[in-house]
């Protein structure tokens, strides 16, 4: 994108939110009349009060908590701009809250909170958990948002999901499932480089795991060069480094040393998730990869390479994360589905297999409409591939005993496609009506 284009979007940007004041609000789901108001509300409602009093598990049916997220920032790591605070994350988290409803019918309420410390967002984050039926943690700095996560998910008896870590991780998944498919090759064979160690890199170093990539065959690169057990910031016992640790355990079976140069070579995949390139992957190392090469420079704004730098180098196929190039591996596609598939069964948790079975979903809806090196991944405008998806996760949530409410495939179709769809319509009446305001000429 031209320096001229992003300037022109962050002005537009700036006057719409200064226009519409926000990009979400609450609306009544339930018809209403004054007599109905002693239903709704006192005296009426204390009847359900008193149930979900006695009975907590009560408050997924009888209110909206079963469809509701709270998207949590501590405002530590805004998008690619560093800590700008929770009032600098609160456009994001709102931009995240419009996604989950209007592509995932998953209600999201933004939730910034003006406090950095681990234990303590532990804290907040579970005297919420009645409130909600999942949690979403969003732009907060690596590593705390491991420790947070990890916590969350062991304390909370709700989903709780990382974007950042889990969101992308699937979604490159995905695309990686297609990739490898048209150049025929296979998950268990390959070796992939990952650049970047923070929160993208590391959950897609675990996921390829869980999907069945061989540990020893994955080499990760951070900014001191390639991660392996005897790097001494890695032997040092530092807390902080723990996740990496984990990392430098398990993968780099040959023990290679070097940066990016060398984690490439050799391999079929290499994944940027590292900082705004271009210039981070340079071609003459893509020259060095095996045969058919797989390029995902998914950095923002730019690709750690321009994707016809890549394919003028002999990459086969090239992701990024721009929707102005195809194959955009966009984590848009991965939780409004991950959340309605969870939501829908009042799952507990957000299990590895559950995002890889929507990894599955999202690749074999691809694969449907026919893959070819530009079309490895659907598009956010594929509502069919949310269905497909949702479905996918709803249903390994039941078959691994996480969700507390069953339902059949006919039913779970049914009620995961109309609240995919249910927002749009509702869109359409509200902006034909003139309740919600056409954009300012
Ligand atoms: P992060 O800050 O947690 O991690 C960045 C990592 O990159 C660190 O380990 C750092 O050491 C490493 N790094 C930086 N410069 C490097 C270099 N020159 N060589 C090797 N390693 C280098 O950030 P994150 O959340 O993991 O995101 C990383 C990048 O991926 C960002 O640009 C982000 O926009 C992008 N991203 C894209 C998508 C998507 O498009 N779907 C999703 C998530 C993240």
């Amino acid at each position: 994108m031209s320096s001229d284009r992003t300037s022109e979007l962050y002005e537009k940007s700036l006057e719409l939110h200064r226009f519409y004041r926000g990009k979400i609000e609450m609306v009544p789901k339930v018809p209403i009349s004054y007599e109905l108001f002693a239903l709704w509300y006192t005296p009426g409602v204390a009847e359900p009060a008193r149930v979900c009093g006695s009975d907590p598990s009560q408050s997924f049916y009888l209110c909206n908590r079963w469809n509701t997220v709270a998207i949590i920032s501590d405002g530590t790591r805004v998008l690619g701009l560093g800590k700008l605070g929770p009032e600098g994350a609160l456009p994001v988290m709102e931009g995240k809250a419009l996604l989950f409803k209007y592509l995932g019918g998953v209600d999201a309420i933004p939730i910034v909170v003006r406090e950095r410390d681990l234990d303590k967002l532990v804290y907040i984050v579970k005297a919420l958990e009645p409130s909600f039926g999942g949690i979403n943690l969003e732009d907060i700095e690596s590593p705390k948002c491991f420790d947070l996560l990890e916590r969350l998910r062991q304390e909370l008896d709700i989903p709780v999901w990382h974007d950042d870590q889990q969101g992308t991780a699937l979604v490159t998944l995905a695309g990686l499932i297609n990739a490898l498919k048209l150049v025929g090759k296979k998950l268990s064979d390959i070796s992939v480089a990952i650049i970047g160690a923070g929160a993208a890199g590391i959950a897609i170093a675990r996921y390829l795991m869980v999907a069945g990539v061989k540990p020893g065959n994955i080499y990760v690169v951070d900014s001191k060069g390639i991660l392996h057990r005897d790097r001494p910031d890695l032997k040092s016992g530092d807390p902080k480094l723990k996740w990496k640790r984990w990392v430098a355990e398990r993968t780099n079976a040959e023990g290679r040393t070097g940066g990016i140069p060398e984690a490439m070579k050799g391999v079929d995949v290499v994944i940027g998730v590292s900082r705004p390139g271009p210039g981070v992957i340079k071609k003459e190392w893509i020259k060095l990869m095996n045969d058919n090469p797989i390029v995902f420079a998914e950095a923002n704004p730019v690709p750690e390479i321009w994707p016809w730098e890549a394919k003028e180098a002999g990459a086969r196929v090239v992701a990024t994360g721009r929707s102005d190039f195809p194959n955009q591996i966009n984590n848009s596609l991965g939780f409004p589905a991950v959340f309605r598939g969870a939501l829908t069964v009042f799952a507990r948790k957000i299990t590895d297999e559950m995002c890889i079975a929507a990894a599955y979903a999202l690749a074999s809806y691809a694969e449907e409409k026919g893959l070819s090196e530009d079309y490895i991944i659907p598009t956010m405008e594929e509502t069919e591939a949310y269905v497909r998806e949702a479905i996918a996760v709803a249903e390994k949530a039941m078959e691994q005993g996480v969700a507390r409410r069953k339902v059949s495939r006919s039913e779970l179709e049914r009620e995961v496609r109309e609240l995919i769809e249910r927002p749009k319509k509702y869109l359409r009446l509200a902006v034909e009506s003139g309740v919600v305001a056409q954009l300012p000429k």
